[in-house]
């Protein structure tokens, strides 16, 4: 399109909502960070992005979880950062360290054999931990039952564009109860039995999964995969996409629910959490896309990300100078368009259109 600079840089509708205070029309929402007190000026760094980009006008408050206490400095570094009210928990250790029920042998095997192997964060134990909590406590900690949205936000993260909406109004508008904005695929050594997991969820809970309105064509392949993702070769159905997690605003309703308890309750009876290396990502994923609707789940376009080391830039470039944007989606800020993304996949197998696809 022919640039004026009428258009961009005089737009006064655009500047009063950029300035304006939305705060009598908030939804009932948190900002989350699950954070290490040493992880400060990371937690800075992102919520000061966060502020400038979103929550300046909105002021939502935020909530910080901790297996162990936050200091002094953490809470009032954070404090002070924040435009709204924070809220500083620690887990529980029944939510956090590895169950008795873990068998010890089997676990340091497990830990020794991912080591020699090379996989990211694979002889870690605490990592272990914190994929579970995230997989299955998050939502029951006290901080949270007062709100049903969460917007999950990581250390050292950025946000590349101003949001030119509320996401949770959108989430509550449209009937959403998951949103992401980068999907890509998981190492397959993390996750070697989940599938099996999941395939015996979905013969015991059967009615829950209805695979007509799901997205589990998303999530599943049938010999295809080598065609998308020439690297990646998975041993079972599952195709190892996920949303990625660091980044994900839900509705905690949907955690809650009984088929997403029955679904942790069955993956944590195999232990892979801690005999594998299980993550969060995969796990929120595969519950996405096996419970929820396609049309219940949205993909920000519209929002700039970056964690390290892969981001997500809009490629429409009115709206890059609309949104005042840092990101180039040419460049390697921007996963979407490359082999490791599982975006096509989306937009093919996914984004609400099962009513064509089955029709
Ligand atoms: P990655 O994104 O997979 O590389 O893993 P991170 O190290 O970023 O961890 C994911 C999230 O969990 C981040 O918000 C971390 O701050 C947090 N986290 C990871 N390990 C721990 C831990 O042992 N304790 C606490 N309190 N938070 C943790
Ligand atoms: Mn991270």
């Amino acid at each position: 399109p022919k640039l004026s600079t009428n258009t961009y840089v005089d737009d006064n509708e655009r500047d009063v909502a950029r300035d304006s205070l939305f705060l009598d029309s908030r939804e009932n929402a948190t900002l989350l960070m699950l954070v290490r007190n040493w992880e400060l000026p990371g937690a800075l760094s992102s919520m000061r992005s966060l502020e400038d980009r979103f929550n300046k006008r909105y002021r939502y408050d935020w909530t910080f979880l901790n297996d162990v206490p936050f200091d002094d400095e953490f809470i009032e570094a954070t404090s002070a950062m924040a435009s709204g009210k924070t809220a500083y928990g620690l887990i529980p250790s029944t939510d956090w360290d590895r169950p008795s029920t873990i068998n010890e042998t089997e676990f340091e095997a497990g830990l020794q054999l991912m080591r020699e192997k090379g996989v990211l964060y694979g002889g870690s134990k605490s990592y272990r931990n914190m994929c579970r909590f995230n997989s299955g406590f998050f939502y029951k900690q006290q901080l949270l039952d007062q709100y049903q949205y969460y917007f999950r936000v990581e250390p050292d993260v950025q946000y590349y564009c101003d949001f030119p909406y509320d996401p949770f109004k959108v989430m509550r508008e449209k009937h959403k109860k998951y949103g992401f904005v980068i999907a890509m695929y998981e190492y397959e050594d993390t996750v070697t039995t989940l599938w099996d997991a999941v395939e015996e969820f979905m013969a015991d809970y059967p009615e829950m999964v209805d695979t007509k309105t799901n997205s589990y064509d998303f999530i599943t392949d049938d010999g295809m995969i080598g065609k998308d993702m020439p690297v990646i070769q998975s041993n079972s159905m599952y195709n190892l996409c996920h949303f990625w997690s660091n980044f994900e605003i839900g509705d905690l309703s949907f955690f809650r629910s009984e088929p997403y308890q029955k679904y942790f309750e069955l993956l944590e009876s195999k232990g892979g959490f801690y005999y594998e290396r299980w993550g969060d990502a995969p796990v929120h994923s595969i519950a996405v896309a096996l419970l929820l609707q396609q049309d219940e789940v949205i993909h920000f376009d519209e929002l700039g990300y970056y964690h390290v080391p892969f981001g997500t830039c809009p490629t429409a470039y009115n709206l890059r100078l609309q949104q005042r944007c840092v990101c180039n989606p040419n460049l390697d800020q921007n996963i979407d368009i490359k082999p490791h993304s599982c975006l096509t996949r989306w937009w093919k197998h996914g984004s609400g259109k099962y009513f064509m696809k089955h029709a």
